[in-house]
């Protein structure tokens, strides 16, 4: 009867373990479900299909959880896989408090922490496709969750996730991967398959996308920075690109010249550890090709893996080289530049040449990616002790001072933007104290309610980074030669751009502090009912944007022609004067208080000079270049809520029967930064070093504004029309007005002028009308930007105002600037008055990637001209 029994059990058994994998529903592989190979010539999945490709598995293995962690711009869901053993799976939450203590590092001892570390496991971050064109990261993703949940990897997979969390992003931007797999499809088999999209594959930021990893402007960083800083806390964190064709086919770190100097040096062992074995696999197993050292630095440009560096974690960028979107593209070996042809210590194994596909890429990274989840797990005791030594390390570098810590005065020019900068620095992860009573530091008298930033905290190379002014090492390409140009920003000093007041303290003080868990926003205060007029500051850019509001209501408002000094009231020239109304009076308190913003009412105007100011109709130029300047203008524009209307190339061109009149539609019309030739003929002229990479586009996308457009221009501007023109557009007024002004940093050798996105001093005058609002010196991001001189105008019709100038000497804030004689007393930004209307060149970046508050004025004082000025 035991037998029998014993027997049964087996036998039902072995029926079950038959059964399983029917019980089970099977894994699906992304070829079955998408019915073709991850990376086939031509063939590219969408986002709805990576999207639902994920939750496919999500389903059928208890392996991945599929989360969704935000929402993209145009309100797609953004999803991140979860991958591990169902054990750590179910104590995700354990595993998340570890690497927070782990980072708080302040409480923790050594011993504690190495138990800790014994105990947690290592959060592996794998970013993907934040760049729409470098899109095979997106495919590969596919792949690579099924293969780890399958186990289909060069190593025991249920040992290695044991100690390992992945976190899988298949797109940081899936509207892009949407757009530009349609567009792709649409122009599959045409003479235009791979090209360029007309738009930019960020809504607004294009390839800036990967710009915003210290602002979050965008939504999706937004939604990144929740998981990396707040929720997970990774420690190792990679972001997988793609770069140019006839190069390595792949870079992988360590990264060139220079460092950050805050970065902690044991996170640079970190990152040339991983590269070391990421490279070591690669070659391995065959792929050639593989550099490392070359084109990508270690000075932070805002982007999403160098981020990781300055919060400890080890952050790592791979660059394939692309094909055609998804068209293979074939290279002749005489193509390759002879720095990639030969074998060289960083890139031992060139590749000879041929045809290139997309499954290529898909390869290398798949390969990369696992190993680096080996390193993770083979190191995963000393990646977590070690984030946790570099977050203490950190902490006690911060009490020894030098610098000790940033103060952000309670008075401030533009208090609300103070406090917007505030919130920005703690969405990155800073620890932000308030003092609870008056303090000295650093032999200044510090009021009760100022902010200060300790030094001592675990993410000290992040906060130190962005408030600190850079100094960018003088490098050269060989002695005595030109500038050796960094790969982007030389720059960055947030509180410089936003015109925030902050104060660096190297040496130690005492001050009775409070650690805040969210900066307070004090209440507004709303004038009375009874108030005749309602008085808003120019000072403050929120007071732009509640006019702006105001206007659409139809209110009546007013600028002032110089400064209020009145008893208790006291306001910049150019401040708004609003006549006080049923309608203002429902609508204001609302916006007051969206904006942080006061407001002070007043009885009798009359003694004070003021000129009316009418609703501007605003129009924006967008080409079909993607130009992602124009796409951070209208989020400027969006954000503030101003309204505007797009303008493409037809709408600067009549008909047969009626030429376009410009002016009977618009007020104001603004061209962001672009180049003049892209600008009137839709391509570079042929002399320019961008014309070998200038791509045909189908016919309605060709072309520019034209003569007709240039025409229509000067004809709005005589009519008395605002054309503001921005940094490199200002060319266009160069070439085709007798503006009474000229560009001296045109075509100035690089040896005698140098200035790569940098921040640089201006001198302001503030009482004129594009000028209101401002400080008499404010700093400004200078990028391929204009110093001008101008001269009395030899015509009757025009007019010059200098608003913004480079001071004698002293020039630069941040970053790196040579030859400043070139730039010293020359204009950053005219007010031409041509006619009836005026022409005003911002030669500056005044809304750089939507970080440059300080500076917005400028534009935003063209948008609101007052009339009989
Ligand atoms: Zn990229």
């Amino acid at each position: 009867m035991k037998n029998y029994t014993n027997l049964k059990r087996v036998l039902s058994l072995f029926v079950f373990l038959i059964c399983l994998p029917l019980l089970l529903p099977a894994q699906t592989s992304p070829e079955a479900f998408l019915g073709h190979k991850v990376g086939a010539d031509r063939k590219l999945a969408d986002y709805n299909q990576i999207q639902a490709y994920f939750q496919k598995l999500d389903q059928e293995s208890d392996k991945i959880k599929v989360l969704t962690i935000g929402q993209s711009t145009l309100k797609k869901p953004m999803i991140m896989a979860v991958i591990t053993t169902e054990e750590n799976m179910a104590q995700l939450d354990t595993y998340k408090n570890i690497t927070k203590k782990l980072r708080e590092a302040r409480d923790l001892s050594p011993e504690d922490a190495k138990k800790l570390a014994e105990e947690g496991k290592v959060i592996l971050l794998i970013t993907c496709n934040i760049h729409s064109t470098e899109i095979a990261s997106s495919q590969m993703a596919m792949e690579l969750a099924y293969k780890l949940i399958t186990g289909d990897t060069p190593f025991d997979t249920n040992k290695v996730l044991k100690d390992v969390i992945v976190l899988l992003v298949p797109t940081t931007n899936p509207d892009g991967e949407q757009m530009v797999t349609d567009w792709y499809q649409k122009y599959l088999e045409t003479k235009y398959e791979g090209g360029r999209m007309p738009w930019l594959y960020h809504h607004y930021a294009g390839h800036d996308d990967n710009r915003d990893w210290f602002m979050f402007n965008l939504s999706e960083t937004r939604a990144m920075a929740k998981v990396i800083y707040h929720d997970w806390i990774p420690q190792v964190h990679i972001d997988e690109h793609q770069m140019g064709s006839t190069g390595a086919r792949l870079f992988i770190p360590p990264f060139m010249d220079p460092p950050v100097p805050s970065i902690h040096p044991l996170l640079w062992r970190g990152v040339n550890l991983c590269g070391a074995n990421m490279a070591y696999d690669l070659q391995k197993n065959g792929f050639s090709g593989v550099v490392h050292g070359r084109s990508f630095t270690g000075w932070w440009i805002g982007a999403c893996d160098d981020t990781s560096w300055l919060h400890n974690t080890i952050g790592l960028l791979s660059e394939m080289a692309s094909v055609k979107v998804a068209t293979p593209i074939y290279v002749d070996p005489t193509e390759l530049p002879s720095s990639y042809y030969e074998k060289r210590i960083d890139f031992p194994d060139p590749w000879p040449g041929g045809w290139w596909k997309l499954r290529d890429i898909v390869d290398y990274e798949l390969t990369l990616s696992l190993s680096l989840i080996k390193t993770a797990y083979i190191y995963k005791n000393d990646f977590l002790y070690n984030f946790y030594k570099m977050c203490r390390d950190s902490i006690d570098e911060g009490k020894k001072g030098k610098p000790y810590a940033f103060v952000i005065p309670k008075k401030q020019w533009d208090y609300p933007t103070s406090l917007r900068m505030l919130d920005i620095l703690m969405l990155g992860g800073v620890e932000i104290h308030q003092a609870k009573e008056d303090f000295t530091a650093g032999e200044k008298l510090y009021p009760a309610g100022s902010f200060v930033v300790l030094m001592s905290q675990p993410y000290k190379p992040y906060a130190q980074a962005l408030l600190e002014k850079q100094v960018y090492p003088d490098m050269r390409q060989y002695p005595g030669g030109p500038p050796e140009p960094p790969y982007d920003n030389a720059g960055w000093t947030l509180p410089l751009q936003m015109g925030v007041t902050c104060d660096r303290i190297k040496t130690p003080f005492e001050a009775k502090l409070e650690r805040l868990d969210k900066v307070p926003h004090p209440e507004a205060i709303i004038p009375s009912e009874s108030s005749s007029y309602i008085i808003l500051d120019s000072r403050h850019n929120a007071s732009f944007a509640v006019v702006f509001s105001l206007l659409e209501d139809g209110a009546e408002i007013f600028r002032t022609k110089g400064c209020i000094n009145k008893d208790e009231l006291k306001a910049a020239a150019g401040s708004f004067i609003i006549k006080n109304s049923p309608q203002v009076q429902k609508a204001l308190p609302g916006l007051l208080e969206k904006w942080d913003l006061s407001a002070r009412g007043v009885e009798d105007i009359e003694d004070i000079p003021k000129s009316s100011l009418k609703k501007h109709r605003v129009a924006l130029y967008q080409s079909w270049r993607s130009n992602m300047d124009e796409g951070w203008t209208r989020y400027v524009l969006d954000d503030m809520s101003i309204p505007f209307t797009t303008l493409h190339n037809k709408d600067f061109k009549g008909t047969k029967k009626k030429k376009v009149n410009l002016k009977e539609k618009y007020d104001v019309i603004v061209f962001a930064s672009e180049s003049p030739e892209i600008i009137k003929q839709g391509k570079p002229s042929p002399d320019s070093p961008y014309a070998q990479y200038y791509t045909e586009m189908p016919p309605e996308y060709e072309g520019g504004i034209d003569k007709e457009g240039v025409d229509a221009l000067k004809e709005f501007v005589e009519q008395g029309g605002i054309l503001a023109t921005l940094n490199e557009a200002c060319g266009l007024v160069f070439k085709e007005f007798k503006v009474p002004a000229r560009n001296v940093t045109e075509k100035v050798n690089r040896t005698k002028f140098f200035c790569p996105t940098s921040l640089l001093r201006l001198s302001v005058d503030n009482v004129t009308p594009i000028g209101y609002g401002m400080p008499e010196e404010t700093p400004a991001m200078f990028s391929d930007s204009l110093a001008m001189s101008t001269w009395v105008p030899q015509s009757g019709d025009w007019d010059r105002k200098v608003v913004a100038s480079y001071p004698k000497d002293n020039i630069l804030l941040s970053g790196w600037l040579l030859g400043e004689d070139v730039i010293s007393r020359k204009a950053a930004v005219v007010d031409a008055k041509y006619k009836k209307g005026h022409i005003v060149l911002i030669g500056i970046c005044c809304q750089h990637r939507a970080q440059s508050h300080g500076t917005y004025k400028f534009l935003l004082n063209a948008l609101l001209y007052p009339e009989d000025i």
